[in-house]
């Protein structure tokens, strides 16, 4: 199959190896990189860096009403970043149209899908969502097939989400 048309997706960047995080460490993923990576274009998205936030950065989570959560500061409460990362998702709702799938890092305060924790004032865990990127891209493409590494690891996960994206691609 060439490269032209392989269904494109978008990962998230630090999933591909790339530097990005927060410390300037990546989460590289086999899965992704060497066998997904066969079947689809993967174009790298870093909401964090894509909205300036910067490499290294200070850690930030997702803190207040579970239903709209604030990304602050770890060590810094004062630091807000939630209007950033919201102004670039916006900004970035046009492109989701030329994708046909998404892979998100879990437990991320802006690409967690489901399993982002969201903390009380007091810095206890009060539930569990979707990070802020994900929460509004899932807002305004809900059918866009979306997954995390931790559920692809599973394979029959993984052939679902890989026929889910070929799908929504030949829409
Ligand atoms: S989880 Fe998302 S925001 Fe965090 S480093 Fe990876 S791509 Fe960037």
């Amino acid at each position: 199959m060439s490269g032209h048309c392989r269904p494109r997706i978008a990962v998230s960047s630090c999933l591909l190896g790339n530097p990005v995080r927060y410390d300037g460490t990546d989460k590289f993923n086999d899965l992704i990189c060497n066998h997904l990576a066969k079947q689809f274009e993967l174009v790298a998205i870093c909401p964090e860096v894509d909205a300036g936030l910067g490499i290294p950065r200070p850690p930030v989570r997702l803190t207040g009403n579970p239903r709209q959560p604030l990304a602050l500061g770890v060590e810094d409460v004062h630091l807000d970043v939630t209007s950033a990362l919201t102004r670039f998702t916006r900004s970035w709702l046009t492109q989701a149209k030329a994708i046909s799938g998404l892979i998100l890092k879990s437990r991320s305060p802006s690409c967690g899908l489901w399993d982002t924790p969201v903390f009380d004032p007091h810095g206890e865990i009060q539930s569990r969502g979707p990070g802020l990127f994900s929460r509004i891209v899932i807002q305004h493409h809900p059918q866009l097939p979306m997954d995390d590494e931790i559920r692809l690891a599973d394979p029959r996960h993984c052939a679902i989400f890989i026929r889910r994206v070929q799908q929504y691609a030949a829409r």
